[in-house]
């Protein structure tokens, strides 16, 4: 069992709980925060500490935030991005240009890409990439999907907006390969992109850039 004040992965550090209180509330506050992505024990530390010494309505407010996330947000059933309505807000938006796709590999790719504010189409999220290594096919991403969608939609360039590390890149060789004998221009961003590049840490100029300067494939 881990000591407390100390979650699972920490270095040691001295443990100063206030007195009393319930000591395993905190760690165990203290472990799901060192869970989280980019959280260290520090910095799980000093949340678990923020949290205890601001209000009880902040912390309701998170736990509130938190849980309503998860029972609100499921997957558009169209693009697979994140949605609240029936459909995400950018396949309900029909002022979006309806004739091109941008395939990305994750819902925040979408987010990434539309904060370059340079590309007003439509998006298809895979779900992942084309990995071998990790026992993951076609099959296993939303590409039936994205070409039931080329069949119906009036669709006329899908814009391959995978990551430029190996696995990207091999998803969008295989994307164009089947995609391009539907008679859909496939295009490819690359400027500004640099190789083994991830879309969602690109800077938008850089981003915007690279979808503008989008090459054929
Ligand atoms: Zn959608």
């Amino acid at each position: 069992m881990a000591a407390y004040g100390m979650p699972s992965s920490a270095g040691a550090f001295e443990p100063d709980a206030p007195a009393g209180g319930d000591r395993r509330a905190l760690q165990r506050l203290l472990d799901e925060l060192g869970r989280l992505p980019g959280i260290g024990p520090k910095s799980a530390q000093r949340i678990a500490y923020y949290l205890l010494e601001s209000d009880a309505e902040r912390s309701r407010r998170l736990a509130t935030a938190i849980l309503d996330v998860k029972k609100q947000v499921h997957f558009c059933p169209v693009c697979f991005s994140y949605a609240t309505g029936s459909t995400c807000d950018v396949c309900a938006d029909s002022s979006r240009d309806q004739t091109m796709i941008c395939v990305v590999s994750e819902p925040r790719d979408v987010s990434a890409v539309e904060r370059t504010g340079t590309y007003h189409g439509l998006y298809h999220v895979l779900g992942g990439v084309i990995s071998p290594m990790d026992k993951i096919g076609p099959d296993q991403l939303h590409v039936k999907e994205l070409l039931g969608r080329l069949a119906v939609e009036e669709v006329q360039e899908v814009i391959l907006a995978t990551n430029t590390d190996v696995e990207g890149e091999a998803t969008a060789t295989y994307l164009s390969r089947i995609i391009k004998p539907l008679g859909v221009r496939v295009t490819r961003f690359a400027v500004g992109m640099s190789v083994g590049g991830e879309v969602e840490l690109a800077d938008e100029l850089s981003l915007g850039r690279a979808i503008e300067d989008r090459r054929e494939m």
